[in-house]
């Protein structure tokens, strides 16, 4: 494609970008991130035991529950493991982030 032709049709193309980025439908195949309910964890390790991508840090003690969403392959066994169902595997995309370890919740 000549130049021209290419410069021509990207004229006439709506903009790549939108303004409000959490207005744009999760697509059907996203397979979601892990949220948990604090009131419901009873603090038993179970999910970081079974997670085999390490994105699960539970500290018993300090009730401390961490999760690194860009270590999580949405495997769902946190979700399955869990006795109190206090993990939920939900449709919600994260935020973009600039810094990696921003990404920890
Ligand atoms: S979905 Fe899988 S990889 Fe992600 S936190 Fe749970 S067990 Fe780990
Ligand atoms: S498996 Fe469930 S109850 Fe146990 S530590 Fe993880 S979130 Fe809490």
């Amino acid at each position: 494609m000549g130049l021209v032709k290419y410069a021509l049709k990207n004229l006439l193309r709506r903009p790549a970008t939108v303004e409000d980025p959490a207005a744009i439908p999760v697509p059907d195949d996203y397979r979601g991130t892990v949220f948990m309910h604090r009131d419901e964890c009873i603090w038993c390790l179970r999910c970081m035991k079974a997670c085999p991508a390490n994105s699960i840090i539970v500290d018993r003690e300090k009730e401390v529950f961490v999760y690194k969403y860009m270590k999580c392959i949405t495997c769902g066994i946190c979700e399955d493991v869990c006795p109190t169902d206090a993990i939920e595997i939900l449709p919600v995309p994260r935020e973009a982030k600039y810094k990696r370890e921003w990404l920890e919740y």
